[in-house]
């Protein structure tokens, strides 16, 4: 079993109704262990578009990290999730952050997640949960990587 940490977040549709969909549909593959709170945060990178809410979990899984991932894909896609352009809307969004302490580094899949430390709305939420993990290879906490973001990502909690 690995321990894994999965970033949620979409901003089309019923957001709080996707989110707990795609918890449902990692059964029976992924168990998940901790929920973090739903916070609602600013798009980032592509501007114009609504506000998402960001979540993330820890699960345990028997997977190994390509297989995780395409769990992953297989439930954004059933969730009506399109090509669509990167970083825009989308009903939802599951990013595979750290999985045990493998650093990957394949054509599709690169962990922990290359964007985590510039991401309030994933490392906010990872700190309520797993404040003093490490980040294999920069070896910064989240606490550390959450204090060191100037962009605060306009995190709002939202009431679940
Ligand atoms: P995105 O638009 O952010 O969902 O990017 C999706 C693509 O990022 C997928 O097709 C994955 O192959 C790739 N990717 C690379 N590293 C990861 C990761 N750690 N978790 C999820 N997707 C990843």
């Amino acid at each position: 079993m690995t321990l894994v940490y999965v970033a949620l977040g979409g901003n089309i549709g019923d957001r709080m109704a996707n989110l707990k969909a795609a918890i449902a549909a990692l059964a029976p593959e992924v168990t998940v262990l901790e929920r973090s709170p739903v916070y609602e945060t600013d798009p980032k990178y592509v501007t114009d578009q609504p506000r998402f809410l960001n979540m993330v979990l820890s699960a345990e899984t028997d997977l190994g990290a390509p297989a995780l991932l395409v769990v992953l894909k297989s439930i954004e896609k059933k969730l009506g999730r399109g090509p669509g352009e990167r970083n825009g809307p989308r009903p939802i969004d599951l990013d595979i952050v750290f999985f045990g302490d493998e650093v990957i580094d394949l054509p599709d899949l690169t962990v922990p997640h290359p964007r985590l430390a510039e991401r309030a709305f994933v490392l906010r939420p990872l700190a309520d949960i797993a404040s003093a993990r490490m980040h294999p290879v920069t070896g910064l906490g989240v606490g550390e990587m959450l204090d060191a973001l100037e962009d605060d990502g306009g995190l709002i909690s939202f009431q679940t």
